[in-house]
């Protein structure tokens, strides 16, 4: 058994990038694959491939390469792709709606079971899922119920801190937050937060160099 719990998360990251490119190639008829060709796929190096993929174990025969379909099985099993994740949101506005009415999540194994607001106008609507929102004095037995096991929150700044401890107090301790601010963290939560206009930032910087430069 191992035990990925010391795996560095960038590691972890990396190892989920690998695994949407083995898929690919698998679609395309490739039984194996090297280390140095999954790093120009995922754009690293191959060194990097083999230190990330030796986290999970001994895989790869030295010379041939990976076995596609084994390594994708091994992949899934260990970072838990292999299975289905039941998934809450809170807040159904455009980001909200957007989510839960995403092919991909299914696709990966994430399902929405359930969707909370504030608006009373919005209690009892179908999202495209099937799903009803429901309003927040439902939260906790819906999560309880439902063994819902991860939480997004897809609210305006100003609730999320709330809505966070919300979801807490139900149980939840995975969330992942869309809204841009920092949330404190309960011990044992786990808050993933994600930003695009970060990762805009990042690309506005590079941009200015670049300008700088000419
Ligand atoms: P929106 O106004 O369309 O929707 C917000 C929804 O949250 C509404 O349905 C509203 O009724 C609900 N809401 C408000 N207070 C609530 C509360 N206390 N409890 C439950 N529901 C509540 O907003 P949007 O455009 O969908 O954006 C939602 C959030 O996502 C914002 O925080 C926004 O800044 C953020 N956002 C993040 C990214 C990103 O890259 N992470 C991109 C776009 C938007």
């Amino acid at each position: 058994m191992v035990k990925n719990s010391k795996i560095p998360s960038a590691s972890l990251e990396r190892v989920a990038l690998y695994l949407r490119c083995l898929e690919e190639i698998k679609s395309k008829g490739e039984i194996v694959i090297s280390s140095e060709r999954l790093a120009i796929l995922c754009r690293t190096n191959p060194a990097q491939v083999r230190k990330d993929l030796s986290y999970f174990g001994e895989f790869g025969v030295r010379g041939i390469g990976y076995d596609v379909d084994e390594l994708i099985k091994s992949i899934k099993r260990i970072i838990g792709a292999d299975r289905e994740w039941r998934l809450c949101i809170v807040g159904i506005g455009n980001l909200g709606l957007a989510l839960v009415g995403h092919e991909n999540f299914r696709k990966r194994g994430y399902r929405f079971m359930a969707a909370f607001d504030i608006d009373p106008e919005k209690y009892g609507m179908e999202l495209p899922n099937g799903i009803r929102i429901q309003p927040l004095s439902e939260m906790r037995d819906t999560i309880k119920r439902l063994e819902i096991q991860i939480g997004l929150i897809t609210t305006p700044p100003s609730a999320a801190q709330e809505i966070a401890d919300m979801l807490g107090d139900a149980g939840l301790s995975m969330i992942l937050n869309f809204s841009p601010i920092q949330l404190r963290q309960k011990e044992g939560c786990i808050i993933e937060n994600v930003d695009f206009t970060v990762k805009l930032d990042n690309l506005a910087y590079h941009l200015k160099e670049l300008e700088q430069d000419e």
